[in-house]
């Protein structure tokens, strides 16, 4: 992604059907190219009229979100938030390069205990999301932990750094998985090579 205005969809470093079985083609290719789409297009269309925006970043308008005219807060808000949390899911599942993730990975015995302990936090995380949003793994002042944000919040807004997130509005599994969130959940945690073994 481009640092600022104009955002740019840019292809993904992986095949959208790398991830079969675990997450179909036809689901990371709506998801990418039309759910990604739509929010790169919404913040560009906000932020158009306002030259001043045009040069921040995409992690400097979440940050500021609350500081722009009121009639674009909400929107830049919510479209900002979209990319980023986008970016981070595909970015999670990209096991073949160099992820965010990856940084932190071996770290995660030191606090949640064992990796299987972390795969049972991340899923009732999950799971425990009411509607639609993402539970994410973060690094902040304690160390790696996961927290749930709802619709396009990001954990930037609470000091913390994102490192890996399961997106799990409907879109995100509905095709193949149906209503079954818990059986996306174990495919994503296919999907994402944890251990990278
Ligand atoms: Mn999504």
């Amino acid at each position: 992604m481009n640092q600022h205005y104009v955002f740019v969809n840019t292809p993904l470093p992986y095949s959208y059907d790398a991830l079969e079985p675990y997450i179909d083609a036809k689901t990371m290719e709506l998801h990418h190219n039309r759910h990604l789409q739509t929010y790169i297009d919404n913040l560009n269309d906000l932020i158009a009229p306002y030259p001043k925006l045009h040069n921040l970043s995409l992690e400097e308008l979440i940050y500021n979100a609350d500081k722009m005219p009121p009639e674009i807060r909400v929107g830049v808000k919510n479209n900002a938030g979209g990319v980023y949390n986008h970016l981070l899911y595909f970015d999670g599942l990209n096991v073949n390069g160099d992820r965010v993730f990856d940084s932190y990975k071996d770290r995660i015995p030191e606090f949640f205990g064992s990796y299987e302990n972390f795969k049972n936090e991340m899923k009732k995380s999950a799971l425990s999301v009411f509607g639609s949003g993402y539970a994410q793994l973060v690094w902040g002042s304690g160390g790696l932990s996961i927290t749930t944000t709802a619709n396009q919040d990001t954990p930037l807004s609470m000091n913390l750094i994102p490192v890996l997130n399961i997106d799990v509005w409907e879109h995100a599994y509905y095709l193949k998985h149906y209503n079954q969130r818990a059986a996306y959940i174990d495919d994503w945690f296919e999907a994402i090579n944890l251990k990278n073994d």
